[in-house]
């Protein structure tokens, strides 16, 4: 189906951003001027540039055209002017009355107040609580054989009452870990769920590394493509149920 690209963060393992991270990361950053720059305490502006023959021809800012100067760049570009007038201070300040970024730090009443930006609600992150009524319930198995990388696997499809409305098998050659296994299984059960028409389906799985990838969207990069594929199909809930519950699928 073709996921697409994926980002990464790469400070961590994991890939997965994290703000404490960042903290971090900043904390341990080399400075991004250069220790001649440092030395002459400038900051690497087109204006100072090209006064140091760094640069040959435009010294102009690249947002608007006008001279790339500190009181420009920090004050009375139209781009930093949007950030300033987004800015939550408690005592808003108008950037047209400056004259130099020294003179706006000095701005006594300039107090950030919180909370700057947006929070994500984390709500993704846990796990569903309660099946949905109208949902079709699916429970899947798949057996792997890390010998030659065949894979059986089996679904069915359950009414909130329990009784069985469709199931199905089918089998796999060379799939590479027990983890895919479970999630082609899932992904083959919700293209069955779509030809039958079940807009709404709760996945049941006894693989708990899955359906916790499933619910968390943190999805791990052998199974990337495939849970993009699922996410696709139609309206999903996963539950994880123990092996011993799940005997009907397999
Ligand atoms: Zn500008």
């Amino acid at each position: 189906m073709g996921a697409n690209d994926m980002i990464i963060w790469t400070p961590l393992a994991s890939g997965i951003y994290s703000k404490k991270s960042v903290y971090f990361e900043a904390a341990n950053a080399e400075p991004i001027t250069t220790p001649k720059l440092q030395r002459v305490g400038a900051l690497p502006l087109r204006e100072i540039l090209q006064r140091r023959g760094l640069l040959a021809d435009t010294v102009t800012c690249s947002h608007c055209g006008e001279a790339e100067t500190a009181a420009h760049v920090f004050l009375h570009c139209r781009f930093t002017k949007r950030i300033w007038k987004a800015l939550l201070l408690s005592n808003p300040t108008d950037p047209d009355t400056l004259d130099s970024f020294k003179q706006a730090t000095a701005n006594s009443g300039m107090i950030c107040l919180p909370p700057s930006g947006v929070i994500q609600p984390s709500n993704h992150l846990r796990s569903p609580t309660a099946i949905d009524q109208e949902a079709v319930i699916c429970q899947t198995d798949g057996a792997w054989k890390p010998k030659n990388g065949d894979m059986d696997f089996g679904w069915i499809f359950l009414d909130s009452t329990g009784q069985t409305l469709e199931q199905g098998s089918s089998t796999e050659p060379y799939v590479a870990s027990a983890l895919m296994a479970e999630t082609i299984t899932i992904r083959e059960a919700l293209l069955q769920a779509r030809m039958l028409h079940y807009s709404k389906i709760c996945i049941r799985s006894d693989n708990h590394v899955l359906i916790k990838a499933l619910n968390s969207k943190q999805r791990p990069v052998e199974i990337y493509g495939l849970t993009l594929d699922i996410e696709t199909l139609s309206s999903q809930q996963f539950f994880f149920i123990p092996r011993s519950l799940n005997n009907s699928a397999d």
